[in-house]
């Protein structure tokens, strides 16, 4: 362990070496879906994306629906998501009529009436959206769906310009988990990322959650934004912990000023932390959420030993989607709404991300669907291995070959040689039988996987850094 003294805090940090995150911080993805969005294409035929649908519909399983709800009052300037900042609430309502005719566009290939097995509202802010609003959208999905006895319906809330309205509201639609965006409860961090919420504001969202009925309620942080320190991020941990959220998403900043103009503002500054600074931010975290009884889960995320998340590790069933780790398997994913991104299991498949754009295609009668991609069999096969290392983080070999009807070490030799240097660096182990992701290696996993992309040389440049 080391030792790290701050003016009124000591420290005490595991040890993670700084020259492994040197060698290994490269551009890479998040692998949320394999290939990654950026793979998508234009030129996919919309008319295989709606058939590779269609047969999804026609299973008989449930479904997973993402709606998502761009507005916000103002820009974070951080965000890498897609948003619409406006003050304008009138947009919500014309937005919602816009998802209610989206749905009325694919129910025509519904073979039936289908039920949700899951529902998330992301944006953007979802609590943008009135109570009086949130009613009519539940309105419009109950309308349209139904909803399985055990549905899991989670909706990120932005505890600033919230009231206890809008998230019985949530309640009412059928929403029993929640993610509130959090980031850091610093005020000289807040005010660096245009981004002022205090404790109570987080405190009574949390309070007016739990008084209605929210199972599960997800905190997410961001560590090596500007101006953070281990002082003050310690005192946040300590924050965060008086609250005791169910579960923690801790992502690590994703810098990307070629695609999001507003972070240029921090380059400007020179306020980001420097790599040993974020490495020691990073130590913090998993002492402090690993030592309060936190289970870390796959890349990123911490859950309560009692949290579904935590158990679905332990047994080996956890899932990895756009909107993180999810415990339900095998379901299809709807996106609706701008930008949103659907999932089948033969394709991915991204909607207009332009909110004009997504209009001017529903005005005309057409699904949204800008770009997407179909998968080979080749897909499949490396998307089942990555999402393996992403969430169990290990490959056994036998049972994979006996799923892809190979000899599964000679199949990917190739790939298993590409990672002896971070076997030699103690980030993994290799056995004839088996790849297991060792302590050390689990903040490294997006470089794991990557071992297995092929398409990286093509794509790796647009990432942000793995760690
Ligand atoms: S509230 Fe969320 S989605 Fe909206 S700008 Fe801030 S971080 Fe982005």
């Amino acid at each position: 362990m080391l030792s790290l003294m701050s003016s009124d805090v000591s420290i005490a940090l595991p040890e993670i070496r700084l020259d492994l995150i040197s060698k290994y911080n490269v551009p890479g993805p998040r692998y949320t879906s394999y290939p990654t969005a950026i793979q998508f294409s234009d030129q996919v035929p919309f008319a295989d994306l709606l058939a590779d649908a269609d047969r999804d519909f026609s299973s008989g399983a449930d479904l997973s629906v993402y709606v998502h709800l761009p507005f916000c009052e103002s820009l974070c300037w951080y965000c890498a998501c897609n948003t619409v900042i406006t003050s304008q609430h009138g947009q919500a309502e014309q937005y919602l009529d816009y998802l209610a005719k989206e749905i009325s566009l694919w129910q025509r290939h519904f073979p039936r009436r289908l039920r949700l097995g899951q529902l998330h509202f992301g944006g953007g802010t979802p609590t943008f959206l009135r109570p009086e609003e949130i009613d009519r959208l539940s309105k419009i999905l109950h309308d349209a769906f139904d909803f399985a006895p055990d549905a899991e319906v989670s909706v990120e809330i932005d505890p600033r310009r919230l009231t206890a309205a809008h998230v019985q509201a949530f309640r009412r639609l059928g929403a029993n988990r929640a993610s509130l965006g959090v980031q850091d409860f610093d005020p000289f961090a807040q005010k660096a990322i245009h981004r002022i919420q205090t404790y109570e504001m987080t405190a009574d969202a949390m309070h007016w959650a739990r008084e209605c009925g929210y199972t599960s309620i997800n905190f997410d942080l961001i560590y090596g934004l500007p101006h953070q320190n281990e002082e003050t991020f310690h005192r946040t941990l300590q924050q965060v912990k008086e609250l005791s959220p169910d579960r923690l998403a801790v992502f690590s900043y994703a810098h990307v000023p070629w695609m999001r103009p507003a972070q240029r503002i921090f380059d400007k500054e020179g306020s980001l932390p420097t790599p040993e600074r974020k490495l020691n931010l990073l130590k913090l975290i998993i002492q402090e959420l690993t030592g309060a009884g936190y289970v870390a889960i796959g890349m990123d995320h911490f859950a309560k030993e009692t949290d579904d998340l935590a158990i679905a590790q332990r047994e080996k069933r956890l899932q990895r989607n756009f909107q993180g780790y999810s415990t339900k398997s095998g379901l299809s994913i709807l996106g609706l709404g701008m930008s949103s991104i659907s999932q089948t299991g033969g394709s991915f498949r991204q909607n207009e991300k332009d909110l004009d754009a997504y209009k001017r295609r529903i005005d005309a009668e057409e699904i949204p669907v800008a770009k997407g991609a179909l998968l080979t069999a080749e897909d499949r096969r490396r998307r089942e291995i990555i999402m393996q290392i992403m969430c169990n983080l290990e490959l056994d070999y036998a049972a994979l070959g006996e799923n892809f009807g190979c000899d599964f070490p000679r199949a990917y030799a190739a790939e298993i040689a590409r990672l002896a240097p971070l076997a030699d660096d103690g980030l993994l182990e290799l056995s004839p039988a088996r790849l297991t992701v060792l302590p050390a290696g689990r903040l490294f996993i997006r470089n794991i996987a990557m071992a297995f992309d092929a398409y990286l040389d093509r794509t790796a440049g647009r990432h942000s850094k793995t760690i």
